[in-house]
């Protein structure tokens, strides 16, 4: 039966059925979409074997062929990952799991002496069983990629007992936040009368926005360690940058990425008047604890861990040191601050409602006007060579698929952010 057959016989299809069947045919026209662009992009993995001749300025073969071979796997895992999921939710469908789990959760809710006007009880069961069984299919895939494909690439920084406990722990706090304020959004619908969805999407809001505020300072702390950076000169540089261009810095924190994984990063949050930056400690070269074992050969101060929980770090020998010099942390803050400064965050809030592909699009743009920002704090150079250096450090794969890069990257390839560097380097 060709594809338009089978849509004449869903339109003869019962009301609940029709809708069923347009589910399932939109999940899996998505997927295939989806499976198409990541097949372009691991071609293109496959494919390119070499550095191209533009890019053997900043990359040596050895860092490329590393980055090859990670993405590889990368894209590997994710199909499978991808397909297994696809093929869950499928047969879930198929066989009535919704259902079937809204009737145990209703015998349970029986057991323990609740009567059938306990609905919300009902639903509160349900969701828990339904956050318990996917937490629990997720598991292996998670384990996986974290202890095969992350660790034979070298980024992988996590033991098993702190993987354990940190998943246990996302639960708790998951369950903590989704059963209380589901519990109340159900009340909510149910006495809100005909204008429920009013009453329920105001508070939808207000919860959310509760949630974004409380985040950083009361949630992330319970999985990461965060530390005020020490006085010093970068601290001292990093607020005469926010000062000059009227940043309300109040905090700067090292996060310790490290105790999970090498990958790198930098990011600030706050409302208002009170602006926090986070710098992971794999960013700073002076600060990483994977450096521990470089620094202390070469007889430099290694950096003190003030917690007795350091022998749960397996900080690894490396060949080269990772991270950025200071000049290019404040580089990487200055594109950072230019997001803020050219006001991409409210203009990303307000458009996140429009489809993903146009965010992709504009994000890339803010991209690229974020590096200009940076450009015109006069770190150019110093951006240019972190942004070689943090690719280099998390392997990411300099060549992509035009299409499979339209549709997923936020940021702009490597490259391009480049050349657009080094056209303003000369001015
Ligand atoms: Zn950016």
């Amino acid at each position: 039966m060709g594809m338009w057959a089978s849509l004449d016989a869903m339109w003869e299809m019962p009301a609940e059925k029709r809708i069923f069947g347009a589910v399932l045919l939109f999940s899996w026209t998505v997927y295939l979409w989806e499976t198409f662009l990541a097949q372009r992009q691991r071609r293109i993995y496959k494919t390119t074997t070499r550095v191209p001749p533009e890019l053997g300025q900043i990359m040596d073969s050895e860092t490329f062929e590393k980055s090859r071979l990670y993405q590889l796997d990368k894209s590997t895992f994710s199909f499978w990952s991808g397909l297994y999921s696809e093929i869950e939710g499928t047969l879930i469908l198929l066989f009535g799991g919704i259902p079937y789990l809204w009737r145990l959760s209703g015998r349970f809710c029986g057991y323990a002496g609740f009567g059938p006007e306990y609905e919300i009880t009902q639903s509160l069961v349900f969701l828990l069983l339904a956050t318990l069984f996917s937490a629990l299919t997720g598991l292996p895939w998670s384990l996986y990629n974290t202890f095969v494909i992350e660790e034979k690439h070298g980024f992988n920084q996590q033991t098993l007992g702190f993987f354990m406990k940190d998943a246990v722990k996302k639960f708790i706090v998951t369950q903590c936040i989704l059963l209380p304020v589901s519990s109340l959004l159900l009340y909510i619908i149910k006495i809100g009368g005909d204008y429920f969805f009013i009453y329920a999407w105001l508070f939808t809001l207000v919860v959310s926005l509760v949630l974004v505020t409380i985040y950083a300072d009361y949630i992330a702390p319970l999985f990461d360690k965060f530390t005020p950076l020490p006085e010093g000169k970068l601290k001292q540089e990093i607020e005469v940058m926010a000062k000059s261009i009227d940043f309300p810095l109040t905090k700067v924190y090292v996060v310790e990425g490290s105790k999970r994984s090498s990958h790198s990063n930098a990011y600030f949050y706050g409302f208002f008047k009170n602006k926090r930056i986070v710098l992971f400690d794999t960013l700073l070269e002076e600060y990483s604890v994977l450096n521990k074992d470089i620094l202390e050969e070469s007889g430099m101060e290694p950096r003190k861990d003030g917690e007795g929980d350091s022998e749960e770090i397996k900080a690894k020998v490396k060949n080269k040191k990772q991270g950025c010099k200071n000049e290019e942390v404040l580089a990487v803050l200055g594109h950072e601050l230019g997001h803020w400064k050219l006001g991409h965050t409210v203009k990303n809030i307000i458009i996140s409602q429009v489809l993903s592909f146009c965010l992709t699009v504009l994000s890339r743009r803010f991209e690229f006007q974020a590096d200009a920002f940076a450009k015109k704090l006069g770190k150019a150079n110093d951006l240019y060579s972190a942004l070689i250096k943090l690719n280099k450090d998390n392997l990411g794969f300099p060549v992509s698929d035009w299409l499979f890069s339209m549709w997923h990257y936020s940021h702009p390839p490597l490259l391009e952010r480049l050349q657009a560097l080094e056209n303003s380097k000369q001015d």
